[in-house]
């Protein structure tokens, strides 16, 4: 159930919002604009992750499983401008495992909405552990914002926020997942 943009309202906002800002909407270079910027809404509100909880039973013993690295762009809910994140997902194996394009799926999944980097490493943890019915995952998030970068204090940066629950609370787990990910 993907939410669903109203298209034709958005390129007649855009329309409207080229005039706000002293443009020519009817101008060759604009033409096409206020359908670009809708599809462009339509393809990222109306995302589709595909399938998202496939796992298999295997290992019997506990088992470190990290996917790091996964970039995934999404827009800031205060700005509305774009943000970029580096991904990874830990969790510790052990009757369950998650097949390997299931963490990405579920990082693009809730990355398609205007959110804040600290809720949607929340969302993602929260997905992950509901699917592998375990607690102990860890989602760590390196990103940069627009918002910060080209407007504002305009500053470059890292902007990095992680959740870990259950056993990587310990400081073994914790100081393993932190390595994998660096
Ligand atoms: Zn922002």
């Amino acid at each position: 159930m993907t939410q669903k943009i109203d298209h034709e309202k958005v390129k007649s906002l855009v329309t409207e919002l080229l005039t706000a800002l002293g443009e020519d909407p009817t101008r060759e270079g604009l033409l096409e604009t206020p359908r670009r910027i809708a599809n462009f809404w339509r393809e990222f509100i109306e995302y589709d992750a595909g399938k998202l909880d496939t796992t298999f039973s295997a290992v019997k013993q506990s088992q470190m499983v990290a996917v790091t690295g996964m970039r995934v762009w999404s827009m800031c809910e205060h700005h509305m401008l774009p943000f970029w994140c580096d991904i990874s997902i830990a969790y510790i194996a052990n009757d369950k495992v998650l097949g390997l394009s299931k963490f990405a799926r579920i990082a693009h999944k809730h990355s398609h909405k205007l959110t804040l980097q600290e809720q949607l490493v929340a969302d993602i943890a929260h997905h992950v552990r509901i699917i592998l019915g375990t607690d102990d995952v860890a989602v760590m998030a390196k990103g940069e914002h627009l918002c910060m970068t080209m407007r504002g204090i305009k500053t470059p940066h890292k902007m990095i926020s992680s959740a870990l629950s259950g056993k990587f609370h310990q400081a073994e787990q914790r100081a393993e997942f932190l390595r994998l990910v660096d």
